[in-house]
């Protein structure tokens, strides 16, 4: 007999939480969680079935009379101990986000912070739901207005932002007297879970909040649930479509943000310093794995084009690439082999397209000796708007360069684009930039701002492509999408019985 410890029985396997509780069934079918800057497995993820997924949704639908009836202000006193706590467990969330995800320390440190926001905004809920009120809109009649929590909601999330995207939905869900159910991504499965366990010290209710991790089939078994109310989505643009439309076919209501491809201009009067620093930054950032991240740079006139590829090449010379938790690194590596290939390959097209690859990181991480799923940045230009590069999403540390005449062409071409989360524009003209505001189609602008991610207490959402549904979310929009509206329109006192009227009632 060996002493060897056998390998597959030190890997932990990641569960769930369902009903207050932690869950792992024995038999579940499960897919491996890797840590991207090693490359090597670190735990085993549990895969939800239909019959869990059923769980959580009849856990959620028994704890939702109890929480919509809780007062509105003490929803807010747990949604604010809750705040308290993850604050207090930021660094630890951080560190877990950044070991199954592989964005910087830092970087996830921000990405807790800007989750947060939206808690904060969420403890005011009792002056955000305020209604309505008109006094004697007939003689002795008056109408109020209220909004009510849906019933169950579900939150389905990318992996790129572990703790900030569900965090954009279930503290709105919550803090408007719904219950929820979250299933996150099955690359990142570990923050929803520390998150959970959060809102339970908190004194969250059992069942007002479970995570069910999985795949395909525990999406598929939500989708279908007839207990659900509402599906929040965020992830590619492809799945958004489908979500949906299955979502709304089975008569939910369903918001779907996708992908992106965001533009920034370059005007030759902005301050170069500053565009190159925060174009770099939003480029490569989190390896370009950023809804936000901008993935085109747009230059206006051929002058300024040749002097931004000069100044981006050799920024790019410094750019440090290593491991996440390293404080000087700036870029960590991508999520999977898979997608790194994918990139890599990407860049391949580009180069078969006739782009000019100004910066070639395919072969950064050999040369570096990295072993995990790393990539150096690469710079394209003189990119079209026919080729592939410039059309999909790449999802990874790859910048494309469009040269233009004007900005107005430069409006057009991004206005034709089919995404349309993310833009911004670089000059020092107010003129142009409030033209630039006014007529760009897209639903998150910055003017001399990288990444222009609205505050919790405005809203987050793309157009076209980018988003499927009528809510943005967070923010007021937040609020609308997790509650439906009734009016009262009442008599005090009561009129004695009349005569049955067959006309349209009138307020006379
Ligand atoms: P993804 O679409 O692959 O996965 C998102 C979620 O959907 C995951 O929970 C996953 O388990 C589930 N899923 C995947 N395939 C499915 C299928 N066929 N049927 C049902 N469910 C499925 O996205 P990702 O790779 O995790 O995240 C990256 C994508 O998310 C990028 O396209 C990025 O632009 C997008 N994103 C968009 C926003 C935004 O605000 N618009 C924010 C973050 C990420």
């Amino acid at each position: 007999m060996s002493s060897q410890p056998n390998i597959q029985s030190l890997i932990p396997t990641i569960g769930h939480w369902l009903d207050g509780g932690p869950v792992t069934p024995a038999q579940a079918r499960t897919c491996e969680v890797f840590n991207p800057t090693t490359g090597l497995v670190q735990a085993r993820l549990s895969l939800a079935d239909a019959a869990l997924v059923d769980a959580a949704v009849q856990s959620a639908a028994k704890a939702f009379p109890g929480w919509a009836g809780t007062p509105a202000l003490r929803r807010a006193r747990i949604m604010s101990r809750f705040r308290e706590l993850v604050e207090a467990r930021a660094d630890d969330l951080a560190r877990l986000i950044s070991k199954e995800h592989g964005k910087t320390v830092s970087d996830a440190r921000g990405e807790v912070t800007r989750g947060l926001e939206v808690v904060e905004f969420a403890c005011g809920i009792p002056h955000l739901l305020k209604g309505e009120y008109s006094d004697n809109v007939g003689t002795g009649i008056d109408t109020y207005s209220m909004r009510q929590p849906l019933g169950v909601a579900v939150g389905i999330t990318p992996f790129n932002f572990p703790v900030m995207v569900p965090m954009w939905m279930f503290p709105m869900a919550i803090a408007c007297g719904n219950t929820f159910v979250l299933k996150p991504s099955e690359r990142d499965p570990s923050p929803g879970l520390l998150l959970a366990e959060l809102f339970k010290q908190a004194g969250l209710p059992n069942g007002v909040f479970n995570v069910i991790n999985g795949d395909k089939e525990a999406v598929d078994a939500l989708l279908a649930h007839p207990g659900i109310a509402a599906v929040s989505f965020v992830g590619s643009t492809p799945v958004a479509r489908h979500i949906h439309q299955a979502g709304n076919a089975a008569g939910k209501r369903v918001q779907a943000l996708g992908g992106a491809k965001n533009h920034m201009v370059v005007m030759p009067d902005a301050d170069l310093d500053q565009t190159v620093e925060a174009l770099v930054g939003a480029a490569y950032g989190s390896a370009g794995e950023r809804c936000m991240a901008i993935s085109v740079a747009v230059a206006v006139g051929e002058q300024l084009a040749d002097v931004l590829i000069g100044r981006i090449s050799t920024r790019l010379k410094t750019l440090r690439m290593g491991a996440p938790d390293a404080p000087e690194t700036e870029m960590g590596p991508l999520i999977t082999a898979q997608h790194r290939d994918k990139v890599k390959g990407y860049v391949d097209i580009g180069v078969q397209e006739g782009a000019v690859l100004a910066v070639d990181g395919r072969n950064a991480a050999e040369l570096a000796k990295l072993k995990g799923f790393f990539m150096g940045a690469c710079l394209f230009d003189k990119v079209k708007p026919d080729m592939r590069i410039y059309k999909e999403e790449i999802f990874g540390p790859v910048l494309c360069v469009v040269r233009v005449p004007t900005l107005q062409a430069a409006v057009d071409l991004i206005n034709k684009h089919s995404f349309a989360n993310g833009t911004s524009i670089f000059t020092r003209s107010g003129e142009v930039a409030r033209k630039f505001a006014n007529e760009i189609e897209v639903g998150m602008v910055g003017v001399n701002v990288a990444i222009p991610v609205p505050m919790a207490f405005y809203s987050f959402g793309g157009w076209r492509s980018s988003l499927f549904g009528d809510h943005h979310i967070y923010g007021m929009e937040g609020v609308r999408y997790y509650t439906r509206m009734k009016a009262v329109t009442q008599r005090w006192p009561a009129p004695p019985e009349g005569e049955a009227a067959f006309v349209m009632p009138t307020m006379r």
